[in-house]
């Protein structure tokens, strides 16, 4: 099997899976007082104290949810319920992930205004998020890396003149496609919030983390046994935060080798790929884990079936659009008829050259066998 979807979900680690079969034998509940209880919450608190360090923060400052999607909706519904009233207008990408895209239509319908900062032809320009900001403006929320192109947003630019000229705005930054993959330090984004996602990181689905900055006030989405310090409720997941820990762990201690391995890989595959006349939807400066090539022609989920049958497993767009058409990559201005064409490359530690020439290859047979059929 080659596995290129590494942007969708990744293959657990042994280590991840190790932490979790041993908190799911040693099932005590971290709120009980007993040694049972105890034991499990010194597991959560060695999870957290990992994710804390990976982003530099302090492990107060980190709150475990059941993904990123609970984590941007957290940071979304905690800053409009909490400053929204005073401040009804939130500014976000025209490429965030439905994770935030989503709860901001809804607060539009509620009557918040939403404004949505679109790419030019050169990408993203902080200077364009820092117009759009004004003293009515509760949120801006804007991501790392575009999880369907790897496109960069100038987060750390543009939150840091938000932040000086507007600190009452909360910034949140979703680095669920960073985390992990570049060294970044969550001081250096200006952010007030970022979510990361257990999954994207080689730890099971179903697990996350919002990062709230000592001193940030938001409302908590989740009322009940008052556990995370009262901000999110619900007895915690002992064996998926232990294999988020574990992983993180293990990631923590090679970030740059990794990043240096999907940077030539690539590089590598950007090469093949002109070589045989497919089109790169990544802009030049895209994180190297995410690869958005065209084969023109060919429909996308037509190519991507294809692949599977000989065990190289792509996405077309994101995992999310499920078939739908991508707004992300109109928004980018990739042109109709090669979105349709879309195929997302994404790598992870394991992914070779050997590899991207086998799905090359592939994808060179597919386009003799099927371009031109109906
Ligand atoms: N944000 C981005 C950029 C993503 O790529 C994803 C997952 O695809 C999410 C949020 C949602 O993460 P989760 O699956 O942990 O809810």
């Amino acid at each position: 099997m080659i596995y290129f979807d590494n942007a969708a979900t990744t293959i657990p680690l042994d280590s991840a899976v190790a932490a979790m079969n041993d908190a799911m034998t040693d099932f005590g509940n971290p709120s009980s007082l007993h040694g049972l209880g105890l034991a499990a919450s010194k597991r959560v608190a060695a999870a957290r104290r990992i994710i804390a360090d990976a982003l530099f923060v302090t492990p107060q400052e980190i709150y475990f949810t059941s993904g990123a999607t609970e984590a941007d909706n957290t940071a979304v519904f905690g800053a409009a319920n909490t400053i929204g009233k005073r401040k009804p207008r939130i500014v976000i990408s025209s490429v965030e992930h439905p994770a935030v895209a989503e709860p901001c239509r809804y607060l539009e319908s509620k009557g918040f205004e939403i404004v949505r900062v679109a790419p030019r032809d050169d990408g993203f320009h902080a200077e364009d998020f820092i117009a759009a900001v004004d003293d009515k403006t509760c949120l801006v929320s804007m991501m790392l890396f575009n999880n369907e192109t790897g496109a960069p947003l100038p987060v750390s630019a543009a939150f840091k003149r938000i932040k000086k000229f507007y600190p009452d705005t909360l910034t949140h930054c979703d680095m669920v496609q960073g985390f992990l993959k570049i060294p970044c330090k969550a001081k250096d984004l200006y952010a007030d919030m970022i979510s990361v996602s257990g999954h994207k990181v080689h730890a099971p689905k179903g697990v996350g983390a919002l990062y709230v900055k000592k001193g940030t006030h938001i409302s908590s989405m989740m009322y009940g046994g008052g556990q995370e310090r009262g901000f999110r409720s619900g007895t915690e997941s002992v064996p998926l935060i232990s294999a988020f820990g574990a992983a993180a762990s293990e990631l923590s201690a090679d970030i740059q080798s990794i990043y240096d391995n999907a940077a030539a890989l690539s590089e590598y595959l950007k090469k093949r790929a002109a070589e045989c006349g497919f089109a790169v939807n990544s802009p030049e400066d895209a994180l190297p884990y995410i690869n958005s090539i065209a084969v023109a022609g060919l429909r996308s989920e037509v190519l991507l079936h294809y692949l599977e049958q000989r065990e190289i497993y792509v996405s077309s767009g994101s995992a999310c659009s499920k078939g739908k058409k991508s707004t992300v990559l109109r928004e980018f201005h990739i042109p109709d008829e090669l979105a349709d064409s879309t195929i997302r490359i994404s790598f992870c530690a394991k992914n070779t050259k050997e590899e991207i020439d086998t799905l090359i290859t592939a994808l060179l047979d597919a386009k003799k066998e099927l371009v031109g059929k109906k």
